[in-house]
């Protein structure tokens, strides 16, 4: 029985979270093999939009080819006397919420980087045209976010409007971004956090300052302010700063407090801007990943869209998955590419001086706030493809991290990196456990939270039948 009854599937938020493989899928819109793919939500005045209107430019979904991906754009009209355009990104990053509550829809991602999947279930029980999804879209904006006076949606799978209109909402991403750049961490008194992707990543809180922007790149402290006035009890909630416990680590008791409260004791405490430590968690909806490379003492960078493997050999989807689902990976950050532009950009870890290698296009994106004696000195896919050669164009190029190779033997800095700087290596309590009153034969689950466990040597025998 679904929740709506003229949608032929369920609806909920028990849905979020739901995955849909690739051999379960009827299309998948956007995604990694699509170049041209957006979502882009825009304020209009009350008489520009019609309410409950759905277009759809190109074929809709029951014409297109089963199990292929296809390019995809949603663009969302609004109005309402209290919305003001810095609401749009906001508004924007629930498409993914309300997506996911949908069965058998799966929504990834934001922005250019969208990627769902409808499966074939879904699909054959009658989801089969984008009016159900604007239909469902308009009841849980309007439901959730009364501020939503009207709502009219444009789904696009057009491949030639799909570009053109991804051109337009590329340059609409860039002038939000721009207006959130000024204001420093220092000058606020209050930060926001937001647990929108926690269906996914249940540990994973989002500590949103002025120079620390959302992983997923979609929400900056303005948008944190303006989602956590109109709607205080959803997922964008304020963080009372609190004291500075660590200014260059960044370090913030409000900060601790609030990601120990929403992660339900997980995590206990974030340093804002290094990837050692206690690194801000990841979701698994970040733009890029920093990657700490032990050989060079420096870090790469990698982003989604970028394909193939990175210098050290890992491809994005590896580094991806090394770092989600809500833990503090050390040498791990998942980030935006807006926070690069940022002053606190992986501050105590040395900034732009430790970033060795990154994909040519997000240098390109960057340039113009990577300082200007750097910028030759950081290596692309273009200029070396192993860490033989990065190490030979560090070198050649004079970039910084090659004087640290002489403060600290390589690998001692592998070892230094992997290291927690407090505590002892390997903490693990069986106190409490009662292991004496388990009935026979019952499996134990032991986590080691924290843990480190070296292996002197490993050997790997063929299994043999006694
Ligand atoms: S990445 Fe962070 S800010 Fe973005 S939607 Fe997820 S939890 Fe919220």
């Amino acid at each position: 029985m679904s929740m709506f009854e003229d949608i032929p599937v369920d609806v909920g938020v028990i849905y979020e979270g739901e995955r849909i493989r690739y051999r379960q899928m009827q299309v998948e819109l956007g995604g990694p093999r699509e170049k041209y793919k957006f979502e882009l939500v825009r304020v209009f005045p009350m008489d520009e939009v019609e309410d409950g209107k759905v277009t759809i430019i190109g074929p809709d979904l029951k014409d297109l080819e089963e199990g292929k991906n296809h390019p995809f754009g949603i663009y969302i009209k609004v109005a309402g006397k209290e919305l003001e355009r810095d609401l749009e990104g906001v508004i924007e990053r629930r498409i993914h919420e309300y997506i996911n509550y949908i069965e058998g829809f799966m929504h990834l991602n934001q922005r250019y980087d969208i990627h769902l999947r409808l499966s074939k279930k879904s699909f054959q029980r009658g989801f089969n045209t984008f009016k159900l999804l604007g239909k469902v879209l308009e009841r849980l904006f309007k439901s959730e976010l009364p501020i939503i006076e009207k709502i009219e949606f444009i789904f696009v799978t057009d491949r030639e409007k799909v570009k053109e209109m991804y051109e337009e909402a590329m340059r609409i991403y860039q002038e939000r971004d721009a207006r959130a750049r000024g204001l420093t961490d220092e000058e606020v008194d209050t930060f926001y956090g937001c647990t929108l992707c926690q269906s996914f990543a249940p540990t994973h809180v989002c500590v949103i300052t002025p120079q620390r922007y959302a992983n997923c790149g979609a929400i900056s402290w303005f948008d944190g302010r303006a989602a956590a006035r109109v709607d205080p009890k959803g997922p964008i909630f304020a963080i009372p700063k609190g004291k500075c416990l660590d200014p260059v680590k960044g370090e913030y008791e409000g900060a601790n407090k609030a990601v120990r409260d929403k992660s339900l004791g997980e995590i206990t405490r974030v340093w804002l801007y290094t990837a050692f430590g206690y690194p801000h968690t990841s979701c698994g909806c970040f733009e890029g990943c920093a990657f700490y490379i032990p050989e060079v003492d420096g870090f790469g960078i990698v982003d989604r869209n970028f394909r193939g493997e990175t210098v050290n050999g890992l491809t994005f989807t590896t580094i991806a998955d090394a770092t989600a689902g809500g833990r503090q990976v050390d040498g791990f950050h998942g980030l935006s590419i807006e926070y690069m532009r940022s002053k606190k950009f992986l501050q105590a870890d040395g900034g732009w001086s430790r970033v060795v290698w990154l994909p040519k296009s997000v240098k390109e994106r960057v340039k113009d706030f990577i300082p200007p004696d750097l910028v030759d000195k950081i290596a692309t896919e273009e200029d070396v493809s192993n860490l033989d050669e990065l190490r030979e164009f560090l070198i050649a190029r004079g970039h910084p991290v090659v004087e640290r190779w002489k403060e600290m033997p390589a690998e001692e800095a592998a070892v230094e990196a992997e290291r927690p700087e407090e505590g002892p290596a390997l903490e693990v309590s069986m106190e409490g456990l009662p292991m004496a009153g388990l009935p026979a034969g019952m499996n134990v689950k032991i986590i080691l939270k924290g843990a480190r466990l070296k292996v002197k040597k490993m050997i790997i025998k063929p299994m043999r039948e006694k």
